[in-house]
């Protein structure tokens, strides 16, 4: 596939003879750090700069070699011949890796200085400085792993969950493309036979139920696009605003969902001045906790601030938890902090379920507070003694998956532009079947069915322009 792309004409985004170069670890300081170099010249570029410890050996594929990078003569390093840093080289050599060209591994020292200086040596040798996701576009191209597979590859990389990463896993071992693959060669046949009888409208050709093959290759588009619903939140994560009046106990909600205390409590209102974010995995879904500062009217500037972020939280939050202090009748300020809930998938979090009411009874606090809110479940807890927060999580869950029962199998797709294209698929042979039931001309039939083949084909990369690899592979870091 990768040779379809670049045999289009005007192709001059990449080029696959140039060796290129990256530090593959991130920026900073670690025990190690690795300097990766990929393409023809990957072996020749090194063996300039390493000078093995011991006698000198011919390297190896796949061994590791201990020695120094040093400037050559003439470079002026850090003086001719200085070691720039002490290494484990290792050599990979084609088609056996992960570009399907020559790789070679620098391990360094993980300093910045160790990493630039063999980087600029590298440079300087005649590699040129990778583009961001470069190597794994190169795995493309080279026909190792498809589009949806190298997608896959930054997924991995990005995953926050568990779930995340085994989705991610599963598509980067090509379970996903084997499938869209599948559907797509039944609507090529489809398409081989409708061309066939276009072409050669003499020829008896054996009766086919164009109709009955297409409801199988729409069907199976169905249930892809009802996995994308769910993967997608899997992989993405959900955004989930903490709001309400000062002093409700919003920070000690997120702090006892988090089961740590990485908010600061305390019982002066108002201490929540900005907000702060953290992750908890939902049963593999990331959510996003934003606890916000607490509405309320107040003259003070940095608190006013706080309050139109607390504003713009809500606004952007997938979810929005209106906490109340259940144990007091609402105030002016409940009353604007629930606003902010207002067209928001929302609960009513009444905390401090462990006081006692000033209301007689329950169903009255209920009701004083979901008037405010009207449609929003409402449910008790208490952040302090932990009291129907697991409640909280699988009203939260039931209410991300719209209720749905969320089976044990990981959910194959979990990227947005791998659904639109589902849909843009399904969408076409809506259109074909709608043609088989009028019944239009087989060349029309055709087209649509090759739309679908087409949308089919940019999921796993047959089918993909050089602007669509250009939008993907930029997302990715240098070195990847
Ligand atoms: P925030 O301003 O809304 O973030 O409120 P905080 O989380 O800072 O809590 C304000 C006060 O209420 C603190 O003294 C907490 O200990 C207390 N508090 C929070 N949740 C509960 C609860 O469920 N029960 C009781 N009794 N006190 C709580």
């Amino acid at each position: 596939m990768g040779q379809l792309v670049r045999s289009e004409p005007g192709f001059v985004m990449y080029s696959l003879d140039d060796t290129i170069v990256a530090i593959s670890t991130p920026v900073g300081q670690g025990g190690i750090g690795i300097v990766r170099l990929t393409g023809p010249e990957a072996l020749g570029i090194v063996l300039r700069l390493f000078r093995p410890a011991g006698r000198r050996r011919q390297i190896e594929p796949n061994h590791l070699y201990y020695g120094h990078i040093v400037a050559p003569p003439g470079e002026g390093w850090c003086g001719p011949g200085d070691a720039v840093d002490e290494v484990l080289l290792s050599y990979m050599r084609a088609p056996h890796t992960y570009t399907r060209q020559d790789v070679v591994e620098i391990n360094a020292h993980g300093g910045i200085m160790p990493l630039r200086g063999i980087l600029a040596l590298c440079l300087e040798s005649g590699a040129r400085l990778a583009r961001a996701g470069e190597f794994t576009l190169r795995a493309f191209l080279n026909g190792r792993i498809d589009l949806a597979q190298a997608e896959a590859v930054l997924d991995i990389v990005n995953a926050r969950t568990e779930t995340s990463l085994r989705m991610a896993e599963h598509q980067l071992g090509g379970r996903l493309s084997q499938r869209v693959r599948g559907v797509r060669s039944g609507l090529l046949d489809i398409l081989a036979y409708l061309e066939a009888a276009i072409d050669f409208p003499e020829d008896e050709l054996p009766p086919r139920q164009i109709g009955l093959d297409l409801q199988r290759a729409e069907q199976e588009l169905i249930d892809l696009l009802r996995e994308a619903d769910r993967g997608i939140i899997y992989r993405q994560g959900l955004r989930v605003a903490i709001v309400g009046r000062p002093n409700v106990g919003k920070s000690s909600l997120l702090n006892a969902l988090l089961r740590t205390e990485r908010a600061i409590v305390t019982p002066i209102p108002g201490t929540t001045r900005d907000t702060l974010e953290e992750t908890l995995n939902l049963q593999g879904i990331p959510l996003v906790l934003v606890d916000t500062a607490g509405i309320g009217k107040t003259d003070d500037l940095i608190e006013r601030l706080g309050v139109e972020r607390s504003r713009s939280s809500a606004q952007q939050a997938d979810v929005v938890l209106w906490v109340v202090d259940s144990s007091v009748p609402p105030t002016r300020e409940d009353s604007l902090a629930a606003e902010l809930a207002v067209g928001k998938p929302a609960i009513v979090v009444l905390n401090k379920s462990d006081l006692p009411a000033t209301c007689e009874d329950m169903t009255c606090r209920v009701s004083l507070y979901a008037n405010l809110l009207p449609g929003a479940p409402c449910l008790a807890v208490s952040a302090q003694t932990g009291a129907g927060l697991l409640d909280l999580e699988a009203l939260l869950l039931q209410m991300i998956l719209s209720g749905e029962i969320v089976s044990s199998m990981e959910p194959l797709v979990s990227n947005p532009r791998h659904r639109d294209l589902f849909r843009r698929a399904y969408g076409h042979l809506t259109e074909a079947q709608r043609s088989v039931a009028q019944p239009l001309p087989a060349d029309l039939l055709a087209i649509d069915i090759s739309e679908a083949i087409n949308a089919l084909g940019e999921v796993t990369g047959e089918t993909a322009s050089e602007d669509l690899l250009e939008r993907i592979f930029a997302s990715f870091c240098i070195g990847k």
